[in-house]
C-alpha cells in the first residue's frame, strides 16, 4: 500500500490563540514495500508526519493519499477504519498502552475489536509471541508482571496481531539496551524482508536510518528538507551539519578508508550489520 504526502501542512489548535504550525508543505511519498527513515531533532515535525500516516491527524492543508483512501482538510471519510487497521502504529514506549488481564488477551484485543473470529486472534496471538522470542508460558500472565523489554514485545505484537501492511514505528527502541535495541531492530528488518512488510522508522538514530532503511527523509522546523537513498543522504555532509545531523559511524569509516587510499569505493557499506 503506498502512501503519499501532497503539500502537506498542519497546524496544531488551529484558529485560537494557541495556533502553532507544526508542517509546512511535506511532500513525501512511501511507496508499498519500502523501508522509510524519518530523521530529525526533536520538534522538527517527526511525531505529527506520523499522526497522519494513518489519519490520526488530517492536514489543514494538503492532502494524504493511504493506498486508495484521499485524507483531506475537513473532509469526513468513512474509510478510516480500513486505514487505521491497514496501517500499524508502534508509539513510543508502547508498553504503556497494555492493559488486559493476560499477555494473551492484550495481544488478541485488536483484532477481536475489528471482528475476527477469537480462534483466528488467538492463533496470531500465538505465532507473533513465538515470533518475537516470547516464552509461551507468558501468554498466561499478567502484562505487568513482564520484564520492561518483554511489554515492550508484548505491545509490538498486538500491533502486528492486526496484520497491517505498513508498519509505523516511533523510536521503537527507547529505554532499551543495546542488545535489546539490536534484536528488535533486526526483528522489524526481518518482518521488512520477508513479509515485504512497509516500513517506517521515525528516529533521530542516523545510524539506525544507514542500516535499515532504504530511504531517508530528513525534517526539520516542519519541513522535509532532503529526502533521497542513504548514499544520497550521506553523500552531501555539510548539508547534513547544515541541520546539525553528523554522518553515522560506517559511513564515517568508510569516508575515512577512502581518504587513505585515496580512492572512492564503490559502495557505502551500510548493511553489513542487519
Ligand atoms: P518531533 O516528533 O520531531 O519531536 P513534533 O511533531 O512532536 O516533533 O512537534 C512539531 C512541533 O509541533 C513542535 O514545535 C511541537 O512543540 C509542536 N507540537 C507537537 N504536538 C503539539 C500539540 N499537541 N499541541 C501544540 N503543539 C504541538
Amino acid at each position: 500500500m503506498d502512501i503519499t504526502l501532497q503539500q502537506v501542512s498542519y497546524a496544531y489548535a488551529k484558529n485560537t490563540p494557541f495556533e502553532k504550525r507544526a508542517l509546512f508543505d511535506v511532500n513525501l511519498d512511501i511507496p508499498s514495500g519500502s523501508y522509510q527513515a524519518i530523521i530529525g531533532h526533536t520538534g522538527s515535525g517527526k511525531s505529527t508526519v506520523l499522526q497522519h500516516l494513518n489519519a490520526l491527524l488530517k492536514p489543514t492543508e494538503g492532502s494524504i493519499k493511504i493506498g486508495d483512501v484521499l485524507v483531506k482538510a475537513d473532509q469526513k471519510n468513512k474509510h478510516l477504519r480500513k486505514v487505521r487497521q491497514k496501517v500499524g502504529i508502534v508509539f513510543q514506549f508502547p508498553e504503556h498502552q497494555l492493559f488486559d488481564e493476560t499477555v494473551l488477551k492484550d495481544i488478541m484485543f485488536g483484532p477481536m475489536n475489528f471482528g475476527v473470529p477469537a480462534e483466528e486472534a488467538k492463533s496470531r496471538a500465538i505465532e507473533l509471541s513465538r515470533l518475537l522470542g516470547l516464552p509461551e508460558e507468558v501468554l498466561e500472565k499478567s502484562p505487568f508482571d513482564l520484564s520492561g523489554g518483554q511489554m515492550r514485545r508484548v505491545a509490538i505484537a498486538g500491533v502486528l496481531a492486526m496484520n497491517p501492511e505498513v508498519l509505523v514505528l516511533d523510536e521503537p527502541t527507547a529505554g532499551l539496551d543495546p542488545r535489546g535495541r539490536k534484536e528488535i531492530m533486526d526483528l522489524f528488518y526481518r518482518l521488512h524482508q520477508e513479509k515485504g512488510l512497509t516500513t517506517v522508522l521515525v528516529t533521530h538514530s542516523m545510524e539506525d536510518a544507514a542500516r535499515y532503511a532504504d530511504r531517508i527523509a530528513i525534517m526539520h522546523d516542519g519541513k522535509c528538507v532532503l529526502e533521497g537513498t542513504p548514499q544520497e543522504i550521506f553523500e552531501n555532509e555539510e548539508r547534513l551539519l547544515d541541520y546539525r545531523l553528523e554522518l553515522p559511524q560506517c559511513v564515517k569509516f568508510q569516508k575515512k578508508v577512502e581518504q587513505m587510499m585515496g580512492k572512492k569505493l564503490p559502495t557505502i557499506c551500510l548493511t553489513e550489520e542487519k
